[in-house]
């Protein structure tokens, strides 16, 4: 590659998870370090980095789909790094088929992006795949100025092989951050104005580490010690495994108000045959019974979930009693995925690969009755006062959009701004938000 000019302005492009917008601000703090500026707002940056997902679908071509659009205003191609899932997966191969491309980097290597870029310049092209996960956090900047919600990466990787997904390969084992680095970096978030902070982890609630008492705790421990900062409203985590739920946990929800009322839970199936042969080491009772728990414990918990239609082998009967969950659950909001093979996992050779027209209509039939559960969700808040986390403005002059304790999105009229606790009532529900009106004013902290 010919030897370039140092990028003056970048543009980080984040796919698929909340892990990967986390590990995107990250790349923009270490770039901003650096001086180098966002590009404005319809124009190409000078460096691209395309921060991409492995989990469904034709990933791959949409990264060198991707490639091949990126132009700057000049006809020249900005410098190009792709990071994230596909990185880990595919780096040389992305090397090999797309020239353009100048740095691929995993997601546990990405604090060493300022050294590739470095290289880049010079007209090197780097791969960097390693997986030091401990190291990159150490590595990397303060945290700058954010939203009023914030993510916080606790735990990455993942033990748990489930036969579909390519997670535990591309994330790599399970780790978890030290507490007193989370607390420090929990710390910072506020004092750069997140007044939510959700802990994130592919398993976050396998997370576990000493506290400054020397004690060894779980992820409710270091729940509780976060609700102890000042200025922190809220606090979420996500995405937990049915496995790792602990009885601290569940109480947790009880008893610390700073926790809001929502989990995130993925089953993934109705059918204990199919979750057998998904490797989840949960059935559909064991799940329901844990659910049962939670509501014990927090009886207006909001539930969430994640499903998978159509894995090899499942049959219109296994789907049904996918349908039958559902019913049971009620959930407040879920995410539904026709299985998609991933190369290298144990599903994708698995005998019974299920025909793409019976996976859509599976599809559809569930996400109806996920949208009718989320709708009637909605419409069973309406009446209730509650508190909202102002967020962006709303379309209209005057109107601010924020989330509900159930993590819906409210949209009201006033003066507020971003980052304002709002007491509201609940007045009408759509499938997607909720209209209220102020009950009484906030104090603004922004
Ligand atoms: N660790 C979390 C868990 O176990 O639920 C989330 C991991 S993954 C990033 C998010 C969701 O993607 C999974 O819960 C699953 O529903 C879906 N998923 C993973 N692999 C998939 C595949 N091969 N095909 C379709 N959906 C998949
Ligand atoms: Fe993937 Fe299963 Fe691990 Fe979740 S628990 S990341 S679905 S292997």
């Amino acid at each position: 590659m010919k030897p370039t000019t140092a990028p003056r302005t970048y543009r980080v492009k984040s796919f698929g998870c909340q892990m990967n917008v986390y590990d995107g601000e990250r790349m923009a703090e270490m770039l901003a370090t650096r001086g180098i500026k966002p590009a404005p707002e319809g124009e190409e940056a000078d460096l691209v980095v395309l921060n991409t997902c492995h989990i469904r679908e034709k990933a791959a071509e949409k990264v060198y789909s991707d490639i091949g659009r990126l132009q700057k205003a000049d006809g020249t191609k900005p410098l190009i790094a792709v990071a994230g899932c596909v990185a880990q997966a595919e780096g040389e191969e992305i090397m090999a088929r797309a020239p353009a491309v100048s740095m691929v980097v995993g997601p546990q290597a990405y604090h060493r992006l300022p050294e590739m870029l470095d290289k880049a310049v010079q007209g090197e092209r780097a791969t960097d795949t390693d997986m030091p996960a401990i190291a990159k956090f150490a590595a990397l900047p303060e945290r700058r100025k954010i939203g009023p919600a914030a993510f916080l990466t606790v735990q990455e990787g993942c033990d748990k092989f489930c036969t579909y997904c390519v997670v535990p390969y591309t994330r790599g084992a399970e780790i978890s951050r030290p507490y007193s680095d989370l607390v420090t970096e929990a710390r910072k978030l506020v004092e750069a104005g997140a007044r939510e902070i959700t802990l994130l982890g592919q398993n976050v609630s396998a997370w576990s580490g000493e506290n400054d008492r020397g004690h060894r705790v779980g992820l409710a421990g270091l729940i509780r010690d976060l609700a102890d900062l000042d200025g922190l409203a809220r606090i979420r985590y996500t995405t937990s495994h049915p496995a790792d739920m602990d009885d601290e946990l569940i109480a947790a929800h009880g008893e610390i108000d700073k926790l809001m009322p929502f989990l995130h839970l993925p089953v993934q199936a109705g059918s204990d045959r199919v979750l057998r042969a998904m490797n989840r080491s949960h059935t559909a009772e064991s799940y329901l019974k844990l659910l049962d728990r939670f509501r014990a414990a927090r009886p207006d918990l909001a539930l969430s979930g994640d499903f998978i239609v159509g894995f090899p082998g499942e049959t219109d009967a296994e789907f049904e009693e996918t349908l039958r969950l559902v019913d049971e659950v009620g959930y407040a909001q879920a995410f539904s995925f026709k299985y998609s093979p991933r190369p290298g996992t144990p599903a994708a050779s698995m005998d019974g690969q299920i025909a793409k027209e019976v996976m859509d209509e599976r599809l559809q039939r569930l996400q109806a009755a996920l949208n009718r559960d989320q709708l009637a969700f909605n419409q069973g808040t309406v009446g209730r006062t509650c508190e909202v986390l102002v967020e962006r403005k709303g379309k209209h002059p005057g109107q601010w959009l924020g989330k509900t304790p159930w993590l819906q999105s409210a949209w009201f009229d006033g003066d507020y701004a971003i980052g304002d606790l709002v007491e509201v009532e609940l007045l009408e529900a759509g499938p997607n938000s909720l209209r209220a009106s102020v009950r009484e004013s906030a104090l603004s902290l922004a």
